[in-house]
């Protein structure tokens, strides 16, 4: 049976794209038939808008927080389903690149489409995984319906397989790049907390803007106190960003945009601080160490997600500390969206030695021991507690 999207775009390998160290594979790109094969050409220059893409990126992670929303709410519902059964994550996870991807080609018709995205089809294509790519497919079919945006017929299987690879780019520094984490935080999913759709666009290896939709994020402040109480009623919380625009803050159900603004504290006493809920993402000691050095007092604020950074550019609290264990490799798509968000709120990223975050090497970042993101006031101060942290912690304990 011929495939609906395959009667619309096809895979094709951008040949055209040089090869680089950090960008060895050929890009995968979909392109409309009727159009002309094109290489991704970059358009980074002070004056660019994003203006369409960024409308492009709330409609694609608007629809797929939809997605997820549904799939949470029935694993919170179900009696039967065991904790331990990964299997709605999953779904919901795939279900979510794929609308991501659909929506972007759908909305930018005439662009070259380049996407560097956290899941590939390889399992999903084992036997054993027919039912989980049934419902998916089923999930995505049903989402695209209930909007009644894109009048096209139902995605076949193997239509939701390709589009899945769609997300195969390596990115790097030449042309735009779609990043997408589908959800991230998926241990937040599973607990019913929170997560976010996280998608960013790289231009010459820049991030020029990022959507966070944090389906569980309330709109209002959200502190230690409040860490845990998560308002199954709220509608969630969409961030977006574009470069020299400013970061705005919505309501997923549609509220208008307001503008919003990192703290802009420069007394650590009144600073919180953002961290992993997972301890086994990022260490609690050091971040522990760090914010005693600086004299913060309240406690930490643990949520999962790059809602920290969305919570962060809105000035619930004023810091956020990311330690993870010695040889982990930080992926683009865990960050991009995130940093921009907070960048264009006012605030800055960095890695622990001081330098600007680089997400232009390819799906990983290349950087030194963690990542910390405060207000400009308060970086320089938190930057040396962290070196005095991270000193002592380096001295074999006696
Ligand atoms: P968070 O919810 O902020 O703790 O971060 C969630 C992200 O952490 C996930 O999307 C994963 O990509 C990433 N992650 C997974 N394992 C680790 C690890 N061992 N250390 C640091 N980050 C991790
Ligand atoms: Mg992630």
């Amino acid at each position: 049976m011929a495939s609906s999207i395959t009667a619309l775009t096809r895979l094709v390998h951008l040949t055209t794209t040089p090869s680089t160290k950090s960008n060895p594979k050929p890009i995968f790109t979909y392109f409309k038939l009727k159009s002309s094969y094109s290489p991704i050409i970059s358009s980074s220059s002070p004056s660019m808008s994003y203006d369409k893409h960024l409308t492009a990126a709330k409609k694609a992670a608007s629809l797929a927080a939809r997605l997820c929303q549904n799939v949470q709410k029935g694993l919170l519902q179900s009696d039967v389903q065991s904790k331990s059964d990964k299997s709605p994550v999953t779904v919901a996870d795939y279900g979510s690149q794929v609308l991501v991807s659909f929506v972007l080609q759908k909305e930018l018709p005439d662009q070259a489409f380049s996407l560097v995205a956290e899941e590939d089809s390889g399992d999903l294509r084992k036997e054993e995984s027919q039912e989980t790519l049934e419902r998916i497919t089923k999930l995505v079919n049903d989402t695209i319906a209930n909007d009644g945006s894109y009048k096209v017929s139902p995605l076949s299987e193997g239509d939701v397989l390709t589009i899945i690879d769609s997300g195969m780019s390596e990115g790097g520094p030449i042309g735009q790049h779609w990043v997408l984490d589908p959800i991230d935080g998926t241990k937040g999913f599973l607990r019913g907390d929170q997560y976010a759709i996280a998608l960013g666009l790289l231009d010459e290896g820049k991030v020029v803007l990022g959507v966070l939709a944090c389906p569980n994020l309330p709109l209002e402040s959200i502190t230690s106190q409040t860490q845990g109480a998560v308002n199954r009623a709220a509608a969630g919380c969409l961030f977006s960003a574009q470069l020299s625009c400013g970061t705005y803050m919505e309501s997923l159900d549609g509220s208008p945009p307001v503008k919003v603004h990192v703290s802009n504290t420069e007394n650590p006493e009144e600073a919180s601080f953002f961290e992993s809920y997972e301890a086994a993402h990022s260490s609690h000691s050091l971040s522990g160490s760090i914010a005693k050095k600086l004299g913060v007092k309240a406690p930490p604020v643990r949520i999962d997600s790059q809602a920290k950074y969305g919570a962060l550019s809105r000035g619930d609290g004023a810091i956020y500390l990311r330690f993870p264990n010695k040889g982990y490799r930080e992926k683009i798509w865990d960050h991009a969206a995130g940093y921009i968000v907070v960048a264009e709120a006012g605030g800055v990223a960095s890695d622990a030695a001081g330098k600007p975050l680089d997400f232009s090497k390819g799906r990983y970042l290349d950087l030194d021991t963690g990542i910390i993101v405060t207000n400009r006031k308060l970086m320089p101060a938190l930057l040396k507690a962290v070196q005095d942290s991270l000193k002592e912690q380096a001295l074999p304990s006696l």
